[in-house]
């Protein structure tokens, strides 16, 4: 496999596929080294994550070079991720020995009843190219902490960015036959499947994602899915500051070209302020640098798959051919960029409203009150994140409260905290990654009654 990243387009590193029967072994050498793994005092497990965590930020250059090289990521954004990756370890670092200690519940009579966290075994991660650190972290992190060994195939467009997470992982102490990378695109992840792993944790598309379940279902093992979403914003005409809601949609909507799970994907905006609020909006998109993602001053670097853009243009042309106004942008530039693009007169019989884009392309649409953007935002197959944007918070809170969605935002967006839930719902995901839930979901809670 030849990783040729899209930043340059140079060969970047030759990859070797991991054949598959190469896989059982991996797995057999996984599962003896987790035995030992899993009785090694949690302390010393969570010293390794600490040491990884300074590892990122001693190596933040080189790694943000590599994530751009091999992603397309503005070299900026690059940075923040090895930076974001670093401090997200931090919720595991000082809550697992707490979460994870034995504990008694109660006394019934004579018996003690005690809670305690067994590691599930050795869990298989099939992950995405996206946010490569980020998306890993919220798997391998908790999965080593609670005893696991992990099997990693990282996404085939970013093996040299999973074989870093490898080298810095072993030497920050992790074995390397507890953390183990394999390389290869949808058939290695197949062949995952038929490995007789613990758990499975993948982080994908929704399409891909349904297949797995499927697959994985009569394993009767544990499994979450981080899939896609189709994330919609709505502004409310209760707002001191039409320009900042303009700013943090933007940021929401465009940040890594659009390609975050997490990206604002729909925008909703109450006719009181529509006009001020598009025109501002559009203005500002008219703004971002579009370049060289080596070059620290661009915003919108190149899109990560080419085959890709076929898909925006197909998004934009069904839009325009049901009666959407394209405001700016709809095109790509040299086969490697997408303009970032906006749509208004957008309806929900468009697929630009329904499907997940995962590019720099946007649709605005008018709503008349609070009602009808609740219907609206909640009018698609996915429920990854909602946004509300309103000065009045008891309004804001309502409002979000009726979003089927796993996570509210209130005055800001595409955020994510390891102390909190990452937890799709309906065609976003299955099962909850980050904070104590997230750590909990690499256990397997054994209660003793204990007279
Ligand atoms: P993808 O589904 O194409 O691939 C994801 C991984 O699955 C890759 O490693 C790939 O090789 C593997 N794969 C593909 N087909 C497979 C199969 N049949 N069996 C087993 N493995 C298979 O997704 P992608 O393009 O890498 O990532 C983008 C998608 O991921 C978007 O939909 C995005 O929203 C989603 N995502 C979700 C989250 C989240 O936290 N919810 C985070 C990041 C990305």
């Amino acid at each position: 496999m030849s990783a040729n990243g899209p930043a340059t387009e140079d060969l970047i590193k030759e990859v070797e596929f991991t054949h598959t029967n190469a896989l059982m072994e991996k797995y057999i050498e996984a599962h003896s080294a987790q035995s030992k793994w899993k009785r090694i005092p949690l302390e010393s497990r969570i010293e390794c994550i600490k040491d990884f965590a300074a590892l990122l930020l001693e190596n933040k250059e080189e790694l943000s070079t590599e994530l751009t090289l091999e992603v397309g990521k503005p070299i900026t954004q690059s940075i923040s991720e090895i930076e974001g990756a670093a401090s997200k370890c931090d919720f595991f670092i000082l809550n697992s020995e707490d979460l994870l200690k034995r504990q008694k519940l109660n006394q019934d009579g004579a018996t003690e009843e005690i809670i305690d966290y067994d590691p599930l075994g050795v869990i298989g991660h099939i992950s995405a190219w996206n946010y490569p650190y980020l998306v890993g972290i919220n798997i391998f992190v908790p999965a080593l902490i609670a005893g696991n060994a992990v099997l990693y195939k990282p996404s085939e467009h970013c093996p040299k960015v999973g074989d870093s997470i490898a080298r810095l992982l072993w030497q920050a102490g992790v074995p390397k036959e507890v953390f183990q990378v394999l390389h290869g695109d949808h058939k290695c992840g197949q062949a995952m499947l038929h490995l007789p792993l613990d758990g499975y944790f993948f982080t994908g598309s929704n399409a891909v994602g349904k297949k797995i379940a499927s697959a994985v279902a009569p394993k009767l093992v544990p499994m979450i899915l981080e899939l896609g979403g189709k994330d919609p914003l709505y502004v409310t005409n209760d707002l001191s500051n039409v320009d900042n809601a303009a700013e943090q949609a933007l940021d929401g909507a465009f940040y890594n070209n659009g390609q975050s799970c997490c990206s604002v994907e729909r925008i909703y905006v109450h006719e009181d302020i529509y006009h001020e609020f598009r025109d501002k909006f559009i203005q500002k998109v008219s703004e971002l640098s579009i370049g060289d993602p080596l070059n620290p001053c661009t915003y919108i670097g190149k899109v990560t798959r080419k085959a890709h853009m076929s898909y925006l243009e197909e998004q934009i042309q069904d839009a325009l051919s049901k009666g959407a106004k394209l405001e700016c942008g709809g095109k790509r530039i040299d086969e490697d960029y997408f303009e970032p693009t906006v749509l208004t007169n957008v309806t929900h019989d468009m697929k630009l409203m329904q499907e997940e884009t995962f590019g720099p392309v946007i649709g605005i649409q008018k709503v008349i009150s609070d009602a009808q953007a609740i219907e609206l935002m909640n009018d698609t197959e996915y429920g990854l994140t909602s946004s509300v944007f309103c000065s009045d918070r008891l309004r804001g809170e309502r409002i979000l409260k009726e979003i089927n969605s796993g996570t509210g935002y209130l005055n800001c967006a595409d955020r994510v905290s390891s102390y909190l839930p990452w937890a799709g719902r309906k065609g976003s995901g299955l099962g909850c990654a980050l904070s104590k839930h997230g750590l909990y979901a690499f256990c397997a809670p054994k209660g003793y009654h204990l007279r």
